[in-house]
């Protein structure tokens, strides 16, 4: 790869999700040369994704090109390339475009999705880890009325109208929220020629309550909120299989062509550390990040897990995790080149947030707790600022404000046709197809 060699020692960091984006910022480049990787040329910001398969945003507004953000940063370099996997004895990273050797590699990838070793699952489900995955739903889930409205088979326009998510964090519930807003204020407008109050939005649990990170008070709330949405809350609750047609649970099957899959992910962990460094497909580091049984190797974010007393299990995989750690070994590395030691992480958890729907939201911060209206201005307001710059806010400011007083929602356009994989054949079916011939 080609990368100017000066006279600095060399930082390559693999991924701008929270962590890299924040430690690129903050990192003294006076000091070191630092090279950004990452496959995307954009920084996502994933807390709003669901809005944008839910066509309340426009894909542009939740992410930003990275070279905006480092315009004029000295000694950076960003390189729009996938790493395929790290040798830490020669200290190279190989890349799609080419090798490059590091004195420091800071592993930022984030996290992928965990199917739990269900092929059935992860060849049929629509999941929302990345922003093509949720400009996919968006398609899909339009592409299904759109198909509804020309079929004569009252299942089949059933079965497209349904919409089951499984898993009930954050993501499942807000998007189970803005589903529900969907049917109620838009489709029945975009639809006249369909009776929309056939659409069903189930949301699938495998434990006894939805949020399950946050307080008892938030899962109350806002699974009463959900309810009084309409929506079907399934809780403990186990999804066994899904053939694109039929999701069979331990209680009932239910019938959709869109099973939405955000129950679970895993450290998205480049290859090449040792077998020893990878447990629960996460990273394990300690309390300055450094990699276990390596040198010079770092891991921030959802791909890391530093194991405390107090986070037996490694942090949340959350955005404001990320961000701290990214900041935190920027300033660690800074300190480091002024020959001062590095200091232990500390998360300030500021709290957790989630919102159902308009006027709805729950909120934890420490001993307050609140829901309602209140909670939903606190949660718009925390989400615009956690944006990356004044225009981004602007525009979901504009956009939310827009769909707020008008009831209206600015993007329901199929911007490409996804394709479903096709249902296993049926054994029935293949039966009588033997039985003919
Ligand atoms: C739908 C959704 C909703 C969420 N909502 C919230 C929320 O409300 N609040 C909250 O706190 N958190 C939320 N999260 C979690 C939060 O987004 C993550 O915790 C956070 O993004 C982690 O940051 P990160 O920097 O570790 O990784 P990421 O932000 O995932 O970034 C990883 C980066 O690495 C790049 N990358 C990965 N592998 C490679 C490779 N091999 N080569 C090159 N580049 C690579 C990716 O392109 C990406 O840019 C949500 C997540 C999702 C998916």
């Amino acid at each position: 790869m080609d990368i100017p060699k000066i006279d600095l020692p060399r930082i390559v960091v693999i991924g701008c999700g929270f962590a890299g984006l924040n430690f690129c910022k903050k990192i003294n480049s006076q000091q070191y040369q630092v090279v950004l990787l990452d496959k995307n040329n954009y920084h996502t910001f994933q807390p709003l994704m669901y809005q944008v398969a839910s066509s309340g945003l426009e894909a542009d507004s939740i992410v930003y090109p990275i070279r905006k953000v480092f315009t004029g940063k000295k000694h950076f370099h960003f390189r729009m390339t996938e790493v395929q996997y790290i040798d830490p004895s020669i200290k190279t990273v190989h890349t799609s475009i080419g090798d490059l050797p590091y004195d420091y590699l800071v592993m930022a990838t984030g996290a992928a999705n965990n199917f739990f070793g269900m092929d059935n699952m992860e060849k049929h489900a629509f999941p929302m880890k990345s922003l093509v995955e949720a400009l996919d739903l968006r398609s899909i889930i339009l592409q299904n009325f759109e198909q509804a409205l020309n079929t004569e088979s009252v299942k089949e326009r059933e079965s497209l109208m349904n919409f089951v998510i499984v898993g009930a964090g954050a993501t499942g519930v807000e998007l189970a929220g803005a589903l529900a807003e969907l049917k109620k204020y838009i489709l029945p407008k975009d639809y006249p020629d369909l009776d929309i109050r056939k659409m069903q939005i189930h949301v699938i649990e495998a434990t006894d309550k939805v949020l399950g990170n946050m307080s008892e008070n938030a899962a109350q709330k806002s699974e009463k909120f959900l309810k009084k949405m309409g929506v079907n809350v399934w809780l403990n609750t186990r999804v066994a299989d899904y053939d694109g047609e039929i999701v069979t649970t331990d209680k009932e099957n239910l019938h959709t062509r869109t099973l939405i899959w955000t129950a679970g992910v895993k450290g998205n962990v480049v290859n090449g550390l040792d077998a020893s460094a990878v447990q629960r497909n996460r990273v394990e580091v300690n309390e300055q990040y450094e990699v276990k049984g390596h040198q010079a190797i770092f891991a921030l974010g959802d791909v890391a897990r530093m194991r405390l007393e107090n986070y037996p299990e490694g942090h949340p995989m959350l955005a404001s995790v990320a961000g701290q750690q990214g900041t935190h070994l920027a300033k660690n590395l800074n300190r480091l080149a002024k020959g001062q030691n590095m200091l232990p992480f500390k998360y300030k958890d500021k709290g957790t947030m989630a919102t159902i729907g308009r006027n709805l939201a729950v909120v934890d911060m420490g001993k307050i707790k609140f829901a309602g209206l209140f909670a939903w201005f606190a949660w718009m307001f925390v989400h615009l600022m956690l944006l990356v710059d004044f225009r981004s806010r602007l525009v979901v400011f504009v956009n939310w404000a827009w769909s707020y007083l008008r009831y209206d929602k600015g993007t329901r356009l199929i911007v490409r046709r996804v394709e479903r994989k096709k249902p296993a054949k049926k054994k029935v079916l293949q039966v009588a197809a033997l039985e003919e011939e």
